[in-house]
């Protein structure tokens, strides 16, 4: 398939359920644009569009996680940033997503503490 007619359908399947999340796409275009592209060929060697900006263990249960949108299983943690960790998705009141901190998973956990 044309990798742009895909990059539309994932758009399409993907932003009704980032959108009941309170989340939206990014404002910066290049971002989403160049992250979908990155789903689309790890869709195609992978089977599915996992995370372009996370590791896959091999574990099926820890990757599965890993899915797009994978923000029902990392919420809590993403909207501490008000963004999922690539940042494709921000919360719907972001403008700008620049000023957004990226708060890796182990200072989460911390900051809980
Ligand atoms: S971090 Fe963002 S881009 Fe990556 S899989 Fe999760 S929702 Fe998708």
């Amino acid at each position: 398939m044309d990798p742009e007619v895909r990059k539309e359908q994932l758009k399409e399947m993907f932003l009704p359920l980032v959108d009941s999340l309170g989340y939206k796409l990014s404002p910066d275009s290049e971002i989403v644009d160049f992250l979908f592209e990155q789903e689309v060929q790890i869709e195609k060697e992978k089977g599915s569009p996992f995370c372009p900006c996370q590791g896959l263990s091999g574990e099926r249960e820890h990757d599965m996680k890993l899915v797009c949108p994978c923000i029902p299983f990392h919420r809590e943690h993403y909207d501490a940033m008000k963004r999922c960790w690539c940042g494709l998705y921000v919360h719907k009141d972001v403008e700008d997503p620049d000023l957004l901190p990226q708060i890796s998973l182990k200072e989460f956990k911390m900051s809980k503490k």
